[in-house]
């Protein structure tokens, strides 16, 4: 498969290539040159396959034959290795809950598919490459987990020392091997603007590439967690209607594309919190992004989607044919309490504040008769411990996975310049 730049300035690629280069040279998305639906017959008996099968008749038309089948079942294999349930909150509306992974966050299967690609794709070549990446939280701990151990890859992930939680820290700063932390004197801008001057920067000796989620491996995996959803509810629900927490977009328009693969999908919405764009840009038709406002959902506090663009191509740009199978809406912190409330005291499920904006979206876009609408739990509720446990007035048990890292001992570098983090990469 051959993926072009939706700025149309730079060449096409392979898969392997827009994979290691993350952007085009034009500063361009990249995107997949076909998409051709799955047979009919497989959707209909999607309930005799097993998900590592689904995954790979999903996933490899978009890796071509860059990957051999068996290398790449192996991939996808060790990608979905937990569970993606669906779990039911009201008559009509259940929950995807994504947070079964190593990191508790759905960041983890684009992360995990990722760093096996490019650890394939790396590993006959004698010199490391270096993943840069900056996070606000959630992606810094995917991304390590991802790479953890992976042959010929290293990962130096920048934080904002303070404003990262207790959880997230530690499983940024726990792991060890080939995973390093950079402690940063500054907030998330700072990281991010460090990491963008890093990459522009010639006499950086390291072979650096990106894990952010414009990369077509971060992306293109998050459709499968449509197709699981699908398998757990098609014998009793014909129309399933997702509404999807959104940030960076990346999420709900992979869910896109597993309806162009044929997936059976009757509508999307896309639930922001106050940082509004596309809600706004959904109304009037204007795309006027404005500064981003910090949030309760603050995984969200994204105020120019990055992969809208791909969202608007997958409709072929037209606005009206967007409308037809795609609704926006935004939520502010108090709504979103209170739905976090109003969900513990119905169903006694507890909902983080990204799955609390996704539910809001299936209320506000509501529900026809027949009707099933799924929201997607984009992280585990312990990872926003503090909101959640004064919001609802409750005590959230650790999981295992985060009580093992709790004890361990952090380990990071603390940095206040750019010049700091140059002669740390080229040591
Ligand atoms: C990243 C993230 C989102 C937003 O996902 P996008 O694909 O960027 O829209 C939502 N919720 C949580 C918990 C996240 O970490």
């Amino acid at each position: 498969m051959n993926y072009f730049s939706l700025n149309k300035k730079s060449p096409n690629v392979s898969f392997k290539e827009a994979v290691i280069k993350g952007l085009a040279p034009d500063r361009g998305l990249y995107f997949p040159e076909s998409i051709t639906p799955l047979s009919k017959d497989f959707i209909d008996n999607i309930g005799n396959y097993s998900k590592e099968e689904i995954a790979f008749e999903a996933v490899k038309q978009f890796v071509g034959d860059e990957i051999p089948a068996d290398a790449l079942k192996k991939i996808i294999e060790e990608t979905i290795s937990f569970d993606f349930p669906v779990v039911g909150v009201e008559k009509n509306i259940g929950t995807l809950e994504l947070f079964h992974g190593p990191t508790m966050a759905f960041k983890d299967v684009g992360a995990c598919f990722m760093a096996r690609c490019l650890g394939y794709f790396n590993k006959n070549e004698t010199t490391n490459v270096t993943v840069l990446v900056a996070t606000s939280g959630d992606t810094g701990g995917a991304v390590a987990n991802g790479f953890l151990g992976v042959k010929g890859v290293d990962v130096v992930i920048l934080y904002p020392k303070g404003k990262v939680s207790e959880v997230q820290e530690k499983q940024l700063t726990t792991l060890g091997q080939n995973i390093s932390a950079l402690e940063v004197n500054g907030v998330f801008d700072d990281c991010q603007e460090m990491v963008k001057t890093a990459f522009l920067d010639e006499e950086i000796t390291k072979n650096l590439t990106s894990a952010n989620s414009i990369n077509i491996a971060r992306w293109l995996p998050q459709m499968l967690y449509y197709f699981f959803a699908y398998k757990q509810l098609h014998k009793q629900h014909k129309d399933i209607v997702f509404s999807v927490p959104s940030g960076n977009f990346g999420n709900i328009c992979a869910g896109i594309v597993a309806q162009k693969l044929g997936l059976p999908i009757k509508h999307f919405v896309a639930a922001t919190n106050v940082n509004d764009t596309v809600p706004r840009y959904m109304d009037s038709g204007d795309y006027a992004p404005n500064p981003s406002k910090a949030t309760i959902s603050n995984a969200m506090d994204v105020s120019n989607p990055s992969n809208f663009i791909r969202v608007q191509q997958l409709f072929g740009n037209s606005i009206d044919d967007l409308k037809t199978k795609f609704s926006s809406y935004s939520f502010n912190d108090t709504q979103t309490r209170e739905a976090m409330k109003a969900i513990h005291k119905e169903s006694n499920y507890v909902a983080d504040p990204h799955g609390a904006v996704g539910y809001l979206g299936l209320q506000k876009h509501g529900l026809k008769a027949g009707e099933y609408g799924v929201f997607l739990e984009t992280a585990h509720p312990v990872k926003f411990l503090p909101t959640v446990e004064e919001t609802l007035d409750i005590k959230v048990p650790l999981p295992p996975q985060i009580e093992a890292i709790m004890h361990k001992e952090k380990i990071a570098t603390n940095i206040t310049t750019y010049d700091e983090l140059k002669s740390y990469l080229n040591k």
